[in-house]
């Protein structure tokens, strides 16, 4: 390794965290005059980078940003008066039908096979499974990104 210098990475980790080197890092730099010449130019450049002024902001930097961030979307009294007469008008829609068929509900019930019976209720509960996956994976997928950014 006497002549293989090491990486710029390994010259940097060397001057940051010398504790977590590899041992053989440590001692190639020990005996090799230009890894310690450039070890020598990142202390150079840390001591300087330290030494910067802090960068101040003259404005508000948290109310410009407040500012360009959209707030959600005021719901209108009407908006919300609409979905109850849609939810108001359906639920009546499903009573008029239950009325209308009532007398044969019982009769299309009974005349159900219980294979078919078995069979619907497999369909919806594979279909309920499947969209509660797909939910799922959708959520952890938003999740991952929100955690990566
Ligand atoms: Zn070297």
């Amino acid at each position: 390794m006497k002549n293989d210098h090491p990486a710029d990475e390994g010259i940097q980790q060397f001057v940051l965290h010398k504790t977590d080197c590899d041992q053989r890092l440590i001692d190639h730099i020990a005996h090799c005059p230009e890894c310690q010449r450039r070890a020598k130019l990142y202390v150079l450049l840390r001591e300087r980078i330290e030494g910067l002024e802090k960068p101040v902001f003259e404005f508000n930097l948290t109310a410009v940003v407040m500012s360009q961030l959209s707030l959600p979307k005021y719901v209108g009294v009407f908006e919300n008066v609409l979905s109850y007469v849609l939810v108001a008008m359906a639920g009546l829609w499903v009573g008029l039908v239950y009325y209308l068929i009532r007398p044969d509900l019982v009769k299309l019930v009974s005349a159900l096979s219980p294979m078919f019976i078995y069979f619907f209720v497999l369909t919806a509960g594979g279909v309920f499974f499947f969209l509660l996956a797909t939910l799922y994976a959708d959520f952890q997928q938003k999740l991952k990104t929100l955690t990566f950014r």
